[in-house]
């Protein structure tokens, strides 16, 4: 965790890496985006959580969840006494599929094994919290969302949370209660994870950070 790198180090990481999504054109996607959207917070953030692909607004912008998927993130963060400076959000893929497609299993792969990956290792959360089926099948391979979203998993020294996606229960309000109760039970995992023996965190290689 945080007490164990040199902050300033992991945030120097972390923007190397924006910086690689920025440019990246590892896949057709690259061709379609207005902006990539690497992801937002503070490195030593204790929740990470993983969203689908970004959407219109986040294109524009270049930033996670801006829309109203996330301004419902934003409210459903309060309901825990949370906000968006406490948590590092980001997504499987990093730029927007055209007209807000699915990711493509090539688009989800070429971009987790690039980024999403480092960026989990640099945060190094306590609690990885998956917004959607998207980011959910990384850790619950197999299963429906609908069956299981509220699981936390306990694996690699942290806990995993399965949510349904804040835009799917704004196109599915039957849907809205179970993400509300999922989003309650965040605190207490978070004491149980806390608790835990975290995973070593991942030093930023020095090599890495000279060649910029
Ligand atoms: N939906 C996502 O999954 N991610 C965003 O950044 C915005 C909307």
């Amino acid at each position: 965790m945080a007490e164990v790198h040199d902050g300033g180090d992991v945030a120097a990481a972390m923007e190397l890496i924006a910086e690689e999504i920025r440019a990246c054109t590892k896949c057709d996607l690259a061709k379609m985006r207005t902006r990539a959207v690497p992801g937002d917070g503070p490195v030593d953030a204790e929740i990470l959580f993983i969203g689908e692909a970004p959407g219109f607004n986040e294109d524009r912008q270049g930033r996670p969840f801006i829309g109203p998927a996330g301004k419902l993130l934003d409210d459903l963060l309060d309901s825990i006494g949370m906000d968006r400076s406490m948590v590092f959000v980001t997504n499987v893929v990093k730029c927007r599929p055209p007209g807000n497609r699915d990711p493509l299993p090539n688009e989800t792969s070429t971009c987790t094994g690039a980024y999403l990956q480092r960026q989990i290792d640099l945060v190094n959360p306590r609690l990885v919290v998956t917004l959607g089926r998207f980011s959910m099948e990384r850790y619950f391979p197999g299963g429906k969302i609908s069956q299981i979203h509220g699981q936390a998993k306990r694996a690699d020294g942290r806990i995993y949370l399965a949510m349904f996606h804040p835009a799917a229960a704004l196109r599915q309000p039957q849907w809205m209660e179970y993400l509300k109760a999922d989003m309650l039970k965040i605190p207490a995992l978070l004491d149980e994870a806390r608790a835990m023996t975290p995973p070593e965190p991942d030093e930023p290689e020095p090599e890495q950070l000279s060649l910029f």
